[in-house]
């Protein structure tokens, strides 16, 4: 396995004058947990849009692999192993969450897939695995509409994970969520993570979090890179706690 699964080298994103992101530069190693954290408007979604293929960056170069693939349409992306979830309307909240299932894996499974008695066992099988993979296979019957926020979060991460990535690109996605509902969902997703031996590269709110999961920080702000390394070195960071934290932070360590 190569030591970094992908790399982003000067990664700049202009909306006429305004620099979303300017020379941002990134490594995930092969199997790491990376969070991206900073204030709103850092940059945190239009790097992870660059990452997964859904913005092309004005400058700057994506590897994957040892390929090229900056540019790259997100399903192309996908093919190759980068998974992106959350993004509204990806589940269809009038059918079951077995049929959004069976759904995903007919589309992992290729424009050309037959649909032979035989085969379609098989499809079924695989969509039992992947509900139980993701806790729901309790609720297979019932319709996406009726279920949990929680839920149709694992619904989704199950969608992705039908398309079988090595990478996972999560932005946000406790968003919306109370405080037990995202442990369980980070939980679970660690979980799938390390049993799958994938790399992670999530954007989170929660301090707490990211502070525990993540084995190593990316701090952005105003569209740079202001910080990157381990969750100590992140927290004793003044940079970072002047930044990202706030005012209050450093006045309350002043205190102390
Ligand atoms: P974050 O996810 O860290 O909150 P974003 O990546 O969403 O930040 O946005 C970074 C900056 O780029 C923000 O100032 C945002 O307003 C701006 N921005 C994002 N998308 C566009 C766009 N399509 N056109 C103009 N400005 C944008
Ligand atoms: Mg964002």
């Amino acid at each position: 396995m190569a030591e970094f699964i992908l790399t982003a080298e000067g990664i700049s994103k202009k909306y006429g004058a305004f620099s979303a992101l300017s020379n941002v530069s990134l490594k995930l190693r092969s199997g790491e947990l990376r969070a991206v954290i900073g204030p709103n408007g850092a940059g945190k979604s239009t790097l992870t849009n660059v990452l997964g293929g859904q913005i092309l960056p004005t400058t700057g170069k994506v590897v994957l692999d040892g390929h090229t693939v900056t540019g790259m349409a997100p399903h192309r992306l996908a093919g190759m192993g980068i998974g992106r979830t959350f993004q509204i309307n990806s589940t269809f909240r009038q059918m079951t969450v077995r049929e959004n299932m069976l759904v995903a894996c007919v589309a992992a499974a290729g424009a050309g897939y037959s649909l032979r008695r035989g085969k379609l066992r098989a499809l079924d099988t695989r969509v039992f695995e992947l509900l139980h993979e993701v806790g729901l296979s309790g609720i297979s019957e019932s319709i996406v509409e009726g279920i949990s926020h929680g839920d149709r979060k694992r619904l989704e991460l199950g969608m992705v994970l039908a398309t079988a990535p090595r990478l996972l690109l999560l932005d946000e996605p406790t968003a919306g969520m109370g405080l037990s509902e995202r442990q369980d969902l980070f939980r679970l997703i660690v979980d799938v993570v390390k049993r799958r031996g994938l790399t992670l590269m999530f954007v989170e709110h929660d301090i707490d979090i990211v502070f525990n999961l993540a084995e190593r920080i990316t701090v952005m702000a105003r569209g740079s890179v202001l910080a990157e390394g381990s969750p100590d070195e992140i927290s004793a960071d003044p940079r970072v706690q002047e930044i990202y934290l706030g005012e209050s932070v450093v006045a309350e360590g002043a205190t102390c």
